[in-house]
């Protein structure tokens, strides 16, 4: 089931196994960050043998040709979602505050569906998932010296609302329709029975390159609250020209996953104090809207996840009977990742770097704005049919 009430599952595994087998394909594979977190748990693994690295392995011994680490991509989301966010506050219009993250699908088709007057508060930068099936048709394509229609990308996600998202008709570019496919962590954990592979006998193997590196502020995204302090850290950055602690915004973790939402302040330098809310479940998500439209509460960044937990209690994770305590327990997984991390802020990612070095010139850059955003208004909730 869906916890966001988005979609029901539909098994694809063999869309994939069908892309693989194709000669004319190339098969590029992304794993988001919440996966790392729960695909060992129905392979009777442990956590130490459930490494991304063993994933990364298995995908080969699938037959995917190349595997990335969809937490590159998070990172580049960062640099433009932190860009987007203080242009927004600087400019100081409050029609276009809070503004609400925009990479968790569950929660822009509710927005959508409750609040569509709210629509233009949403980030117009799309979600980790598909600017990274972006970069890959584009530039990916192009180191590899290959036509973007040669490159089948997929997604391996913890999100059953991820595959509505990979086909809404904004989700693409020149370079064609930006992901392909979406698998969840379960479909992955099919797969892997089907080919009777025994992960825990395979050895850990490096991302390819050049999508492959990421920054511990990547690896939270897949945890309620992880998009708000990632942001922050390269927001402070970009304002004062060097880097907090890495962890001076953990207040935004706060009790989010036990109580309706979590608010903190911050001074983010020259003067610019920035209120923020984070909230996980669309129950919540409602109280925290109900407020914000009653003037009970005033923010100017608000993070919001359909799934209770965020993506580690998602739809597509493997399910079990204490679903919101494993999205807890896989939460804090992710922060210690983060935090035995090298690098811990996505600006210093040095592929991100290269990337705009190459392609992209600057955040928010007339290319930027063709491969990585998305127009909110460029589809339609589907009617109901009573
Ligand atoms: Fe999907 Fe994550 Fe949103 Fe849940 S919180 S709907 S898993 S993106």
């Amino acid at each position: 089931h869906c916890p966001t009430g988005a979609l029901r599952e539909r098994n694809d595994t063999q869309r994939a196994f069908d892309a693989i087998a194709d000669p004319e394909k190339i098969t590029v594979v992304q794993i988001a960050p919440a996966v790392r977190t729960a695909w060992g748990e129905t392979l009777g693994l442990t956590p130490e043998q459930a490494t991304v690295h063993r994933m990364a392995a298995c995908l080969r011994r699938l037959g995917f040709d190349y595997v990335f680490d969809t937490s590159f991509s998070a990172d580049l989301t960062i640099m433009e979602e932190g860009t987007e966010f203080l242009h927004r506050y600087q400019a100081g219009e409050t029609r276009d505050l809070p503004m609400f993250t925009s990479c968790c699908p569950g929660w822009v088709r509710y927005l959508k569906s409750h609040y569509p007057q709210w629509t233009d508060r949403l980030s117009t930068a799309k979600s980790p998932q598909q600017m990274f099936g972006a970069v890959t048709k584009n530039y990916f394509a192009q180191k590899l010296g290959v036509s973007p229609d040669k490159i089948y990308c997929v997604s391996i996600m913890p999100c059953i609302a991820k595959k509505q998202e990979c086909d809404l008709p904004t989700m693409h570019t020149e370079a064609g329709k930006d992901v392909d496919l979406v698998l969840t962590t379960r479909e992955l954990v099919r797969m892997i029975r089907a080919e009777r592979l025994h992960p825990e006998a395979l050895p850990e193997e490096a991302f390819d390159s050049p999508l492959g590196t990421y920054t511990g502020a990547g690896v939270i995204f897949g945890v309620t609250g992880g998009v708000m302090e990632a942001a922050l850290r390269s927001a402070y950055y970009l304002v004062n020209g060097k880097n907090p602690k890495a962890e001076a915004f953990t207040a935004v973790r706060g009790h989010a996953f036990a109580q309706g939402w979590t608010e903190a302040e911050f001074d983010l330098g020259d003067g610019a104090i920035v209120r923020t809310a984070v909230v996980n479940g669309l129950g919540n998500t409602h109280h925290l809207l109900e407020a914000i439209a009653a003037g009970k509460v005033h923010y100017d960044f608000v993070e919001v996840m359909a799934c209770p937990g965020g993506c580690a209690g998602g739809g597509g994770q493997p399910q079990n009977l204490d679903d919101e305590e494993r999205a807890a327990e896989r939460g804090k997984r992710l922060y210690a990742l983060d935090q035995c991390s090298t690098l811990r802020f996505s600006h210093e990612n040095p592929e991100i770097q290269t990337l705009y070095r190459e392609a992209l010139d600057a955040p928010g850059s007339e290319r930027a704005e063709e491969w990585l955003h998305t127009d909110h208004h460029g589809w339609q909730m589907p009617q109901s049919p009573l």
